[in-house]
């Protein structure tokens, strides 16, 4: 329903436009006041849809009566027509400054005022509409912008919980070293809560270290609005535990592209690290001793150097060797030698400081860094130290074996400036110590370069040796005490070197143990010994020869097969034949030897036992064997006359020896006293110089036919 008010003093005025008012369209009601008062009371509590007022009224002009209206509220809108008598500019103008929409003349012309009251009803509809369409789209408007901020708001919140559940600790902090945010993960390691810190400094919040740290390299990003490089850091939890990051920090930027805050993220490596170390060690260290392995020595004596540069006190290097480790591995089995090993890296680092490195360089080569070297006499000291560490006796398998060392030392800057330098240099220097007698240290000294080359040259010359027939036999006889015969004769090899001379065995079959070349020169040897003994024989001489065998062939080949090869060869009698073994051979793997040897045995081959004594075997291990000789080492037949352990070990081997049916025969009797005391001890054969020195071939036919006799004195 249309509502139209209309305010006239005049009554005739009142009747006539309420009369036109309802006939603008259907449905209007009309409400007719004579006093504007009146009007605005009703107004007060309706709200019409038109009001057309006269201007001239008693108590109150049609402008001020405009004005009272429009500031009532929602009555902003609702068109009003104002009357006026006269055209009359300064009463409209008043009235338009009041709020008044629009003017109708009077006298009033009837379709004019309908036209003009349809029209501005018309008007305020549409505006109205407009007005609810407007509120209407706002709210919807409003509506889609919340739901935009939801979606932003969810699509946060799904952004923050990603966060959160990343394995890594998330946080950024603004310019100021605020925090801005801490993920779940950050606050639980720091056992914080990640909403009350923000805002907060981050050194209040981590410690002064890390907040200081952290906001150091948060101004350089700020700074070059650039990540930093990822690097590693440790960082302490809230359970005091220690863990190993790896940080990134990156600036994150604002729509204007400022860098507003920078975001740092920590991945914990902890566990890639110890695994990292872990390698690591293993890369470092031996497997066996656990101990540092050369690639770490050679780092800490490139650290030793770059330090000694900066001036701080020289530093040595100790090289040790086993002496003859070898045989204990091979005698005794490589377990034994393994742990002899181990008791030893246990020793040495027990011997040296803390702050030295003791390192296994492989096989039985140990080396020891000493650091803080002030005179040469810390050095010997400490050389002295290992060697008597090394050499005290041990036990194992309830086996007491000795073993001694050989120690090469080289000092830095003076022997060598750079790691290369330094090895080569103890090197030598142990080569010197082994060549000394083993047992003992020796300090470089420059000329001990061109051993090093001579031992170059040694090997190369040693390799053509067999097929530019360098080699050569010579003889040393056997004396039968009982008769003063030659009944035997031992093959001792000789090198007829180019340039060199004659070359001692000593000097060039530990190199040809070494290198494997032992295995030929032994074959050469073996045939050249037949072939001289057949010689021997078709000149009417019955003479046994005897064959050094070195450890070495038994591993490498089958002795018992290459024997019977090369008396078929030669067509020697087996009976001729004797082979020369050491302990260190019987023990290497007793059950195939014993076999190897009782087959030698029953062709007619015999059996002695070489430098007896002086090894690991006991003559009730030696029963085991069929061995036919035993020759005791000259070390006791040197020291008979005044050594009375020494006699009274010759003595023993002798009687022990006749008790388990065996020939004993004493090496290296020089002097007449000699011979008598193991005649007097009832020895059956010497050989020494005492009678002849090892000759050639016709040196040993020249003593036999001269009778081929030894007067016992
Ligand atoms: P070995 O088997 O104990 O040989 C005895 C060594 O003592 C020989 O040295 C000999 O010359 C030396 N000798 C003999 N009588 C005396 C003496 O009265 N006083 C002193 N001071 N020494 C004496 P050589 O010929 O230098 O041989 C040394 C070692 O080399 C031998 O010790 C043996 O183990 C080894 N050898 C020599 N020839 C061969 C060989 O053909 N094959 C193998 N596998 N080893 C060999
Ligand atoms: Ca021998
Ligand atoms: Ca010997």
């Amino acid at each position: 329903m249309t509502r139209i008010v209309i305010v006239d003093d005049r009554i005739t005025n009142r009747n006539i436009f309420s009369r036109l008012a309802s006939s603008i369209e259907d449905g209007v009601s009309v409400e007719a006041f004579g006093d504007p008062r009146e009007a605005l009371v009703w107004l007060q509590r309706n709200t019409p849809d038109l009001i057309i007022t006269d201007f001239n009224m008693p108590e109150m002009d049609g402008a001020e009566f405009t004005r009272a209206f429009r500031a009532m509220p929602g009555c902003s809108d609702i068109p009003v027509i104002v009357l006026t008598v006269y055209e009359e500019r300064s009463y409209r103008l008043k009235a338009l400054e009041a709020g008044a929409t629009d003017f109708l003349q009077s006298p009033v012309d009837h379709h004019e005022f309908v036209t003009r009251a349809r029209n501005l009803l018309r008007l305020s509809r549409q505006q109205a509409l407009i007005k609810t369409r407007a509120v209407t789209l706002e709210r919807e408007l409003d509506a889609s912008e919340r739901s935009r901020q939801q979606v932003l708001r969810d699509s946060r919140e799904r952004l923050a919980q990603i966060v959160d559940t990343l394995p890594a600790m998330v946080s950024a902090c603004d310019r100021d070293g605020r925090i801005v945010f801490v993920n779940a993960h950050q606050a639980d390691f720091y056992g914080i809560d990640p909403e009350a810190v923000v805002g907060q400094d981050v050194s209040a919040v981590f410690g002064d270290e890390h907040g200081a740290r952290g906001r150091s390299y948060d101004n350089v990003v700020f700074e070059n609005g650039m990540a930093l490089p990822p690097f590693e850091e440790t960082l302490i939890s809230q359970r005091k535990e220690p863990r190993v990051f790896l940080t990134t920090k990156a600036p994150l930027r604002d729509s204007t592209d400022k860098v507003v805050h920078v975001l740092t993220t920590s991945l914990d490596i902890t566990d890639r690290k110890r695994a990292e170390e872990h390698l690591l060690h293993i890369a470092h260290h031996d497997s066996l001793t656990n101990l540092p392995n050369r690639t770490l020595l050679q780092d800490r004596i490139r650290r030793e150097i770059a330090r000694a540069r900066r001036g701080d006190r020289p530093f040595a290097l100790h090289l040790l060797d086993l002496d003859r480790f070898k045989s204990v591995n091979d005698v005794l089995g490589h377990h034994v030698g393994d742990e002899v090993l181990k008791v030893m890296a246990e020793r040495l680092v027990g011997t040296v400081r803390e702050t030295d490195l003791v390192a296994r360089l492989g096989g039985d080569e140990f080396a020891v860094l000493q650091i803080g070297v002030q005179q040469l006499e810390d050095v010997k000291q400490l050389a002295e130290r290992l060697i008597g560490t090394i050499s005290a006796p041990l036990v194992v398998e309830g086996r007491e074996i000795a073993t001694t060392v050989s120690i090469g030392i080289a000092l830095h800057p003076s022997d060598g400036s750079d790691i290369q330098g330094l090895l080569k240099a103890a090197d030598l220097a142990m080569y010197r110590a082994k060549a000394d007698g083993r047992n003992t240290y020796s300090l470089f000294a420059a000329d001990m370069t061109t051993l090093m080359q001579e031992q170059t040259e040694l090997d190369s010359a040693l390799r053509h040796a067999i097929n530019r027939k360098e080699f050569t036999l010579y003889y040393q006889p056997q004396i039968e005490l009982a008769t003063g015969r030659i009944v035997g004769v031992e093959a001792l090899i000789r090198w007829r070197r180019p340039g060199h001379g004659f070359v001692s065995p000593g000097e060039f079959l530990p190199l040809a143990e070494e290198n494997g070349l032992i295995v030929p020169i032994s074959d050469w040897v073996l045939r050249e010994a037949c072939r001289q003994s057949k010689l021997w024989q078709q000149l009417g001489h019955n003479l046994r020869v005897s064959v050094n065998l070195s450890p070495v062939q038994f591993r490498k080949q089958n002795v018992g097969a290459l024997v019977v090869k090369v008396l078929a060869e030669t067509g020697v009698a087996p009976q001729t034949l004797e082979l020369e073994l050491t302990e260190s051979i019987l023990m290497q793997d007793p059950e195939s030897v014993a076999e190897n040897l009782r087959q030698l045995q029953a062709l007619g081959v015999s059996l002695a036992i070489d430098d007896f004594g002086t090894g690991y075997s006991s003559l009730a291990y030696i029963k085991n064997f069929p061995v036919d000789r035993l020759k005791i080492d000259q070390g006791f037949v040197r020291n008979i006359e005044d050594d009375p352990s020494d006699a009274a070990i010759v003595r023993a081997i002798i009687t022990l020896g006749h008790s388990l049916g065996m020939d004993i025969v004493a090496e290296g009797v020089e002097t007449q006293e000699q011979l008598s005391r193991l005649i007097a001890e009832g020895c059956d054969e010497v050989q020494g110089y005492f009678y002849s020195r090892p000759v050639p071939p016709e040196g040993i036919l020249e003593l036999l036919n001269g009778g081929g006799y030894m007067q016992a004195g």
